[in-house]
């Protein structure tokens, strides 16, 4: 029995259309984890469609719940033996609304649809598709070998869409039973379609709330101007005191300071690829002297989101009485967050702008993290899948976007390698949700290799 005889046994799956009837059967049920008639639907995916799965897989399973998610938490644990190093592996079942309004002709969130080497469907990217991957490569490898050679605890959310309400508490709550050596989970994009990716965290997102109140009611721009202060401008002015006119932050303790040297190294490998329909981009902005794939995965970007002053859809020709704007910044590990919001206030206050309040923000904030990419386990999984595709993959040392990674790296201090069976074109979380065959059957060779070499350390 041999390392390529398990990978052609996950392949098997997909030649065979068994991959593809269970993934249909999985898009077919609406799991849409913030429409509360569907909270039934995501206790029938872990019950009806992942249960089974598991105790066919030899698998001890434990559900839990935590208010508010709006489902319950799987976890499927196999434990060959104690002293064989153990993985911790996590998927959501859990998806975003259809709106099938805005999908092309002929296509229906929920009903998986082939067309042109491409799935259709919501949960084909994010995250059906993805852990289907995963379950069907433990599957092939079990088949071949009879056993996984190492432990492995499958944790399974039904409330990620929701915002993973519980699942730090649940795990801060459960170490013994979340232990494990590394976490490996499939989830968001690939750097580019035809680019293997490893990724191995994510950045932090954090909003800061802007706002001039000067007085109640509108004042005639002609009678009242100079007279009054006019919160618009103060706003505008504040907000040019922290970005720069070609988007760069100003304020140092919003950044990161410097790209560690390791950082920086896997970075010059990676180069930001478009899909069509996508924007095109603007070298010219962004922090300076960074290339794009620095801004964006090694560097912090501070941007206004939303502005409001006046009514410009029923103009008065007066000096409006307040003005606000939400900020975000997407920072990478090396911001401390506690900082920000004194250093945001230190540099409107040098710019004498002691008006402009920072208000509390209402929206969550994420945190950053990062695993070392010097991490043995790191190391492991890239060679294991340069091994499969004859190439080594681009390392990402976190995504751009933000995840609830902080609970693995931070509460369970395991290193995360985040392997996505996806591409940023995917559609996910819009219309016409998709996932390529060629990416399904890349990962489905990726994994089963990864886990046979798991299962096979010398
Ligand atoms: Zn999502």
């Amino acid at each position: 029995m041999t390392r390529d005889a398990a990978i052609a046994a996950a392949l098997e799956t997909l030649t065979s259309g068994r991959f593809k009837a269970d993934l249909a059967r999985r898009v077919a049920m609406p799991t849409v984890s913030r429409e509360a008639e569907h909270w039934p639907d995501l206790q029938r995916y872990l019950d009806d469609e992942l249960a089974p799965i598991f105790a066919r897989l030899g698998f001890e399973q434990r559900q839990f719940r935590r208010d508010p998610a709006p489902g319950g938490f799987l976890l499927a644990s196999r434990i060959e033996d104690p002293a064989l190093p153990t993985v911790l592996m996590y998927g959501h079942g859990d998806v975003v609304t259809g709106v099938p309004e805005m999908w092309s002709p002929g296509l229906d969130p929920f009903v998986l649809t082939e067309r042109d080497g491409v799935w259709y469907g919501r949960g084909t990217a994010d995250n059906k598709g993805q852990h289907s991957v995963n379950l069907a490569a433990i599957e092939a490898v079990l088949a071949v070998n009879g056993r996984l050679g190492f432990n492995l605890k499958f944790l399974m959310e039904m409330g990620e869409e929701y915002g993973s309400p519980g699942l730090a508490d649940l795990v801060a709550e459960n170490r013994d039973a979340f232990a494990a050596d590394m976490l490996i989970a499939s989830d968001g994009p690939r750097i580019g379609r035809a680019q293997p990716t490893i990724f191995l965290g994510a950045r932090g997102g954090l909003n800061i709330h802007l706002e001039v109140v000067a007085r109640e009611g509108y004042h005639h721009s002609g009678n009242w101007g100079g007279l009054l202060a006019n919160p618009g401008v103060e706003l505008a002015h504040a907000i040019a005191a922290l970005i720069g006119p070609t988007g760069e932050c100003l304020v140092p303790e919003l950044t990161p300071g410097t790209i560690p040297d390791d950082v920086k190294a896997a970075l010059a490998r990676c180069t930001i690829e478009t899909s069509p329909g996508d924007p095109a981009l603007d070298p010219w902005w962004g922090a300076p002297g960074l290339t794009q794939a620095e801004r964006v995965y090694g560097w912090s970007t501070l941007e206004v989101m939303e502005i409001e002053v006046g009514n410009i859809a029923k103009p008065l020709y007066a000096i409006p009485p307040w003005a606000r704007a939400r900020l975000q910044l997407r920072h990478p590990v090396g911001v401390d967050t506690d900082a920000v919001l004194p250093a945001v206030r230190r540099k409107l206050d040098a710019a004498g702008l002691h008006r402009v309040k920072i208000v509390p923000a209402t929206d969550a904030a994420f945190p950053a993290s990062r695993s070392d990419l010097q991490d043995e386990w790191v190391r492991f999984a890239t060679d294991s899948l340069a091994q499969t595709l004859g190439q080594v993959p681009v390392i990402l040392p976190n995504l751009g976007g933000s995840l609830p990674n902080t609970i693995f790296t931070d509460t369970l201090r395991l290193p995360t390698i985040w392997v996505p069976h996806s591409y940023p074109g995917c559609g996910q979380h819009g219309a016409d949700e998709h996932l390529p065959v060629s990416i399904v059957h890349q990962g489905l060779a990726m994994m089963a290799g990864l886990f046979w070499d798991l299962g096979h350390r010398a």
